[in-house]
């Protein structure tokens, strides 16, 4: 069991969230010579922790976890501690610019610590909406560990294919998804708006338009509140409905976007987002500020949190390039 780090005077470069970007980031810095503040929530808040099988990973020809990635990247952190405080569970507040660079103020055993460093680098992800049942969201969890429900279309796509789907969203952002996951060529698709009505609050003439693709490739859409799920041991993904039907897919695929983005911090800080709520960067993941259309000095954003793909390879990238461009330009 490793014991408690000792929070230094000043670092070379803070690292705001652990997950895939924020641990690679961590262990690039350590290896580049430089000292690092490491503060995570813990990983069960990574995006990735319920991602029981991805098949996009470099080395892991047979698929791994998103839980098992985690650990693997905490232990090759680990083996720096010399140069690495990890503090965890840690929760950061607020990043404020100094003078020198940053002040970065979390809560960890139960008491307020501020972290300065020259650099900061922003990796808090992303958070994705559960759908809710009777108000809880816990009944859908069996099947989304299972792989039954999926929730990222770049990821789970391919696991798509020839099966029948049920989408869960109403908003133009499931109807998009509905119509998208027609690439991969699914048995059926129909779309479950639990309660909703199909596109509401959607403007015209985005409504008109997308009412009408889902119409031409004959997506059905059932309204009814969805009041349950089974099917669990058949590796089924079934809906008990509020009018007393039943419906079975052999998939379920959760369409109704994001819980929270993570938009405090970046937004105290004069951050720019792009439409969809994404921090904007340069290439090298320097932030990009919304006053001036320059980079922040010093500070980044890496991973799902900036906006590029939500992907764990990306995620590894622009750690590793966010953290050389600090070494050679900040540090
Ligand atoms: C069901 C599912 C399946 C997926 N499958 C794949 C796949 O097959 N292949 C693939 O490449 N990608 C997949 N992904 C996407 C992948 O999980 C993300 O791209 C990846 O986790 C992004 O890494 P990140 O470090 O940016 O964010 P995360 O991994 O989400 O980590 C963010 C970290 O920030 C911490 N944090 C947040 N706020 C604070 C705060 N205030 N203070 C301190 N810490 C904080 C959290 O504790 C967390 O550890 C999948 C995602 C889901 C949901």
């Amino acid at each position: 069991m490793p014991g408690f780090p000792r929070l230094q005077e000043r670092y070379d470069i803070v690292v705001v969230g652990g997950g895939h970007a924020g641990l690679q980031a961590a262990l690039k810095a350590a290896l580049l010579q430089h000292s690092v503040a490491l503060l995570d929530r813990g990983p069960k808040y990574s995006r990735s922790y319920y991602a029981p099988h991805m098949v996009n990973i470099p080395g892991f020809p047979e698929g791994v976890s998103g839980h098992h990635l985690l650990d693997q990247q905490i232990a090759a952190v680990r083996k720096h501690e010399e140069r690495v405080g990890y503090f965890t569970p840690a929760t950061v507040s607020s990043v404020a610019r100094e003078a020198e660079g940053f002040a970065v103020t979390f809560e960890w055993l139960k008491n307020t610590h501020v972290a300065r460093g020259k650099v900061v680098l922003l990796a808090m992800g992303v958070v994705d909406r559960i759908p809710e049942v009777g108000g809880k969201i816990d009944p859908i969890f069996p099947w989304a560990n299972q792989a039954i429900v999926d929730f990222c279309l770049v990821c789970d796509g391919w696991d798509l294919v020839g099966r029948s789907v049920a989408v869960l969203g109403h908003d133009a952002y499931a109807v998009r998804n509905a119509l998208d996951i027609l690439h991969f060529r699914p048995k059926s698709v129909e779309l479950l708006t639990h309660g909703h009505s199909l596109l509401e609050g959607v403007p015209e003439p985005d409504r008109s338009s997308l009412a009408a693709a889902l119409e031409e490739r004959s997506i059905p859409v059932v309204t009814s509140e969805m009041v349950g799920f089974d099917g669990i041991r058949e590796k089924a993904f079934g809906v008990r409905f509020a009018d007393g039907s039943h419906r079975t897919y052999e998939r379920g695929f959760s369409a109704l976007g994001w819980y929270t983005m993570h938009d405090a911090i970046p937004r105290a800080l004069g951050c720019r987002f792009d439409p969809d709520g994404y921090v904007v960067t340069d290439e090298d993941c320097r932030v990009i500020a919304d006053a001036t259309g320059e980079p922040i000095p010093g500070l980044y954003c890496v991973g799902d949190q900036r906006n590029g793909w939500n992907q764990i390879p990306e995620a590894w990238a622009t750690a590793e390039r966010a953290v050389v461009h600090a070494w050679g330009f900040y540090l």
